[in-house]
């Protein structure tokens, strides 16, 4: 019978040879639905009742239960893997490699490397009556459109008391994580002549007026929502990129501003995204 530590090498190396890649880039993008059914047949040997929820074509989510009732633990990761530069790897990225101690391989840390130790974890109980459920989650689409999640979100499911999600930390846990927004602004004027600011309307000028009102929400943000938890100890809100105009004899008709705000765990999306509009509407 193989050790635990063999079990895991073993369930981690066929977790990386089962490419699962999930991309924006459609060129890129692949199902996951070979690693959850791989993740659902061990957990089946485990005694966990195994759920899988599809999501979308090739993709699913499973969840996986041992025991029953409310409440329970939640053992949480995403089974897809970014793409990845074949030049660039000293070994093939879709076989796992162990060299220097270490094994390589794409997703063998994030994050398909938490889903055999989280098993090997959860064997110890598999002949215990557990008062309250243990569910492995292992879900779709993480590193792209965030199908998985969403879907899970929309059904509710699953509920428990606690989460720990595999995420690589660098072994120190992270109790807590900060929100991301991304946001847009379009502001439209009316092009025309630079000689007569009559003939116009200039967005860019309107973006100036817009861009003053987010610096001045931001300040405000970082007052209301700081946390010393965090090393960043406050929300951030970053003017990322910005389109707008062609010529500087031209006033400019349409400007575009995207930027970010990471919001500290008091502070809740869509009452920020309600504050911003409502900011926006006086100008
Ligand atoms: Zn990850």
């Amino acid at each position: 019978m193989p050790t635990s530590a063999q079990r895991i090498t073993e369930q981690l190396g066929q977790l990386v040879g089962t490419p699962s890649v999930s991309s924006t880039d459609s060129s890129w993008d692949q199902g996951n639905r070979a690693v959850v059914d791989l993740l659902a047949g061990w957990v089946e040997d485990l005694g966990f009742t195994a759920e899988v929820q599809e999501v979308g074509p090739d993709k699913a989510n499973l969840i996986a239960t041992l025991g029953s009732g409310p409440g329970g633990l939640v053992l949480s990761g995403h089974t897809d893997t970014v793409p990845f530069d074949e030049g660039r790897w000293q070994s093939d990225p879709l076989c796992l490699t162990e060299r220097n101690d270490r094994f390589y391989g794409l997703g063998s840390t994030d994050m398909k490397g938490f889903f055999p130790i989280a098993l090997a974890a959860a064997a110890a109980f598999r002949d215990e009556q557990l008062a309250q459920p243990l569910i492995l989650l292992a879900t779709a689409d993480e590193e792209s459109s965030m199908n998985g999640a969403r879907s899970l979100a929309q059904l509710g499911r699953p509920k428990s008391r606690a989460a720990i999600i595999g995420e690589p930390t660098s072994l120190v846990p992270v109790r807590m994580h900060k929100g991301i927004m991304m946001e847009s602004v379009t502001v439209t004027g009316r092009a025309g002549h630079s000689s007569n600011p009559e003939l116009g309307n200039s967005a860019l000028e309107g973006m100036h007026a817009v861009i003053a009102q987010l610096l001045a929400f931001r300040t405000e943000l970082s007052e209301r929502f700081s946390n010393d938890f965090f090393n960043v100890a406050y929300p951030t809100l970053n003017l990322g990129c910005i389109h707008g105009g062609d010529s500087p004899n031209r006033i400019c008709g349409r400007t575009e501003l995207h930027f970010d705000v990471r919001m500290t765990p008091a502070g809740d999306n869509a009452t920020v995204r309600g504050e911003i509009d409502q900011r926006l509407a006086t100008l």
